[in-house]
């Protein structure tokens, strides 16, 4: 590298992804045929491992079971800086048609996962060849099983964040709502914390032709759906964002029967730590309130899940600059938070992280994330490429 390409990164990195945009969607192409399920990637992992060891890259595989961890020491000391991609797909049976669909039946990466390894691979390259420029290292995460299954838990409890310690996290999805070529990122919470709650209601089985000799659990359950509806409007503070979704209802048999008992299974979303709070206690106290009123019992099973991705003004400022610095002013924007959630804010809750959204909406196309023809614009990969690379390049400044 020559100094006038170390003064001018723009070009420089610009450049660098210009020369491997080619193979990395092969790289993409490949995965994508080849989708597997959290904790299942061992293909991909595979692939990932053969990919950092032709850069020179040192990594660590079976870091929560299928997870990757490659190190990039820059020239410099100074922070640890991980970025992490998702590895794994859906079981969605793909619809699309194109020459690359997945190969396996009822198996898809609906959600990106593929874009985003690959993605991760491009940074490493580029970041790899860039390094004597870098203060400090970057530990590339490969995580498995982002999909509810636990895998940021997983590659935590296997060490990810200790030898060396990391101080600062970087995230990223691709966004087909937004047009490929824009980036977008949510100051604070971003995603929200995410819960669940099974509650089975207890009654006393009986004829339907004699309610009053039996406790019917399904009037109770259609009531305690009801009552659910309250703790957003009436419990939650109105400017704190949250939702209670009751997903499915289970009980009973046939028409003339009052069964025994009745499921509820449902999800609590917020973006506040109070909210999160006085849901849990609100749905507790309706559950055990219905034994006094309609004279079941309700036992709930209530677990806390991945908390809010909180973004980090210390990362989320030099990443959004670092964008900006790269494609122009207009090319990030701010964005609402949603209360989708996402286990990157396992690490966000123990360093400070930003997670950037890529835009990777291909023009003519309206694609939502899991929808079984979800068809990424793949130039998001070399433009996340781009971004995350000046990122780390501008956060890892010294
Ligand atoms: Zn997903
Ligand atoms: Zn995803």
């Amino acid at each position: 590298m020559s100094d006038i390409r170390a003064n001018d990164p723009t070009s420089a990195i610009r450049d660098a992804v210009a020369r491997i945009e080619n193979h990395l969607i092969a790289v993409r192409r490949d995965i994508h045929a080849h989708p597997e399920l959290g904790f299942e990637e061992v293909r991909t992992a595979g692939v990932v491992a053969s990919e950092l060891a032709r850069l020179g890259i040192p990594y660590q595989t079976g870091i929560g079971k299928t997870g990757v961890v490659g190190l990039i020491e820059g020239g410099r000391p100074g922070k640890v800086l991980a970025i992490r991609a998702d590895m794994d797909a859906l079981p969605i049976q793909e619809t699309s048609d194109l020459p690359f669909a997945s190969t396996l039946p009822g198996l898809m990466h609906a959600c990106g996962h593929d874009i985003h390894t690959t993605t991760l691979l491009g940074v490493a390259a580029v970041l790899k060849q860039m390094a004597p420029q870098l203060a400090g290292t970057v530990k590339l995460v490969f995580q498995p099983a982002e999909e509810g299954l636990g895998g940021m838990q997983a590659m935590i409890d296997d060490g990810l964040m200790t030898g060396p310690d990391i101080d600062m996290g970087l995230g990223f999805h691709n966004h087909p709502e937004m047009p490929v070529g824009t980036f977008g990122y949510t100051r604070g919470p971003g995603l929200a914390a995410s819960d669940r709650f099974d509650i089975v209601v207890r009654g006393k089985s009986g004829h339907a032709a004699y309610p009053h000799t039996a406790i019917d659990p399904l009037v109770a359950a259609a009531m305690l759906v009801v009552q659910l509806q309250t703790v957003v409007t009436r419990e939650v503070r109105p400017i704190h964002p949250a939702v209670v979704t009751v997903g499915a209802i289970q009980g009973g048999t046939t028409h003339n029967i009052i069964p025994d008992s009745c499921l509820i299974k449902g999800t609590v979303r917020t973006l506040h730590a109070q909210a999160r709070d006085v849901a849990e206690a609100a749905i507790k106290r309706l559950a055990a309130g219905m034994l006094e009123g309609m004279r079941v019992q309700c036992d709930i099973n209530y677990r806390r899940g991945t908390p809010c991705l909180l973004n980090d003004d210390r990362v989320l400022d030099p990443s959004v600059a670092a964008v900006r610095a790269q494609f122009g002013d207009g090319s990030i924007s701010a964005f609402d938070p949603s209360l989708g959630g996402e286990d990157f804010a396992l690490m966000a809750e123990r360093v400070p992280s930003f997670q950037l959204k890529v835009g990777s909406g291909r023009p003519g196309r309206a694609d939502k994330l899991h929808n079984s023809a979800y068809q990424p614009d793949e130039a998001c990969i070399g433009l996340g490429v781009q971004a995350l690379s000046r990122a780390a390049l501008t956060l890892l400044a010294g």
